[in-house]
């Protein structure tokens, strides 16, 4: 994805509240990103406890603005061997806890949530980089590889349309 701005990450928060936008710290690390290897940007609010955002890439259908999701972590701990539902990552390289965003527009004023289970650090864009192993004789590990990426990217994008439902237009 292509880089961006503490400024441009509260913008594109679409189910915040100024006030919540403007209390966002954005990621430490944020000026040493690889943004090329990067399909989402997500991470933990460094001084508020449970609340993460995940910012994805623009997409034609959203005249390329980047869009990005505030989420809080829920309290529930996840059934253990719990899969991340974006990078579906099977090896654990990580923990995997349950978010839940808050319905932008309407539906978010009256509680309306949409909750995942998400890599705790989004670690989700390098799990699906690392090469599979060799399934069979003749296995296109590279081509696996990419059908990984595709399918975060895909996932990761019916997550953000959710959260959106009926204001996708606005
Ligand atoms: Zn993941």
């Amino acid at each position: 994805m292509l880089p961006l701005d503490p400024s441009a990450l509260r913008a594109s928060l679409v189910n915040a509240s100024r006030k919540e936008a403007s209390d966002m710290t954005p990621p430490p690390d944020l000026g040493s990103l690889d943004w090329e290897q990067l399909d989402l940007l997500g991470w933990r609010d460094p001084k508020l406890p449970r609340r993460a955002y995940v910012v994805l890439p623009g997409h034609p259908d959203d005249d390329d603005r980047p869009r990005g999701v505030l989420l809080r972590q829920a309290e529930a701990v996840p059934r253990r061997r719990a899969q991340c539902a974006w990078c579906q990552d099977v090896t654990l390289p990580n923990d995997v806890v349950f978010y839940a965003a808050r319905r932008a527009g309407a539906a978010g004023r009256v509680g309306a949530t949409v909750g995942t289970l998400l890599c705790r650090d989004f670690e989700c864009s390098r799990n699906v980089r690392v090469l599979p192993p060799l399934a069979y004789e003749g296995f296109d590990r590279e081509a696996a590889r990419q059908q990984r990426v595709a399918v975060l990217r895909e996932r990761s994008r019916a997550f953000l349309l959710a959260v959106l439902g009926d204001e996708h237009a606005g």
